[in-house]
């Protein structure tokens, strides 16, 4: 079977360097082609870009990206067993593809460009994958060194990527963490059976675009409120904020917020507002 860069199929790939597929690692490997190329190409131009991936594997959407025009792909793969793959693709597009052996929550890869502007692309172990978000989304200084973000997840998380108090039902910390830093947007889903071995669930590809000026707040307060607010979020938030250990009245009287109101109607915005309320009380 021919291939668009001469290499040889993934399935061919995978059974010569025997990657059988390991779930403790987060191992759902895409063998499609188009399908990595459509997942390469959404979020926008690949020609001249610098794209970091988390998680190769044996190297679907990272010939995908280069074959789509990225003139360089930083590849951060955990399993040593996917090396040898991912070196014949290296030698395919020589000086283009560096792979980083580690784990992508311990690497420094804004170290590694050394401020040359990249993008990320990646379909991401389900085992790390918001943890992995949360970090490029809580990262100083800020604008962060990616200027975007398309990443594959299980459909539910990305549900709570989106999501803010118009969709109750997924709204939570991680919604009003990307929402404050990132303008997100669920791309396109892709159905289990894309995947080897097939996941449980559907999975969708997210956008993220990191706001240049998000509203000023001190993320470490803004985590204490949200961690408060939707730690229980049923309750009315002068219940919910007390464990604050402020004084929880005045944070209403600064933001206006009702003290009434449940976590999940309350917008972006207004944790924000919340957030700020808490560090001037905290500092007085
Ligand atoms: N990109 C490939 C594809 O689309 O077929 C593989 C995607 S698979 C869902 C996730 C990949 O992330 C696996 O290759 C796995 O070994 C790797 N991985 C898991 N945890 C990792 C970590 N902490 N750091 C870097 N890579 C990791």
């Amino acid at each position: 079977m021919t291939t668009p860069d001469g290499l040889p199929p993934l399935r061919d790939v995978v059974k010569a360097h025997d990657l059988m597929p390991r779930r403790a690692l987060g191992q759902n490997f895409l063998f499609d082609l188009n399908l990595t190329s459509r997942i390469a190409r959404a979020g926008g131009r690949l020609d001249g870009e610098t794209i970091v991936e988390v998680g190769p594997g044996p190297g679907g959407l990272t010939r995908a990206l280069l074959f789509e025009g990225a003139a360089r792909v930083i590849a951060v793969e955990r399993d040593e067993r996917c090396l040898p793959a991912l070196a014949e693709i290296a030698a395919r597009w020589p000086g283009q593809l560096d792979v980083v052996h580690g784990d992508a929550l311990a690497v420094d890869i804004a170290a590694l460009l050394r401020g040359q502007p990249a993008r990320i692309v990646a379909n991401l172990p389900y085992n790390v994958g918001t943890a992995l978000l949360t970090s490029w989304l809580t990262a100083t200084p800020w604008p962060p060194w990616f200027s975007s973000l398309t990443l594959m997840f299980q459909r539910e998380v990305a549900e709570r990527i989106v999501a803010d108090e118009t969709d109750p039902g997924h709204y939570g910390r991680l919604g009003v963490l990307c929402g404050w830093r990132a303008e997100a947007s669920i791309l396109f889903d892709v159905a289990a059976s894309a995947f080897v071995p097939p996941p449980k669930v559907t999975s969708s590809v997210v956008h993220l675009k990191p706001r240049s000026t998000p509203e000023p707040c001190d993320l470490a307060e803004l985590e204490r409120v949200t961690q408060a607010a939707f730690g229980q979020r049923r309750k009315m938030l002068r219940q919910s904020l007390k464990g604050l250990g402020l004084d929880v009245q005045a944070l209403f009287a600064a933001t206006g917020i009702l003290e009434t109101a449940r976590a999940e109607n309350v917008p972006v915005s207004g944790f924000v507002a919340l957030a700020n309320a808490a560090a001037a009380l905290r500092r007085a």
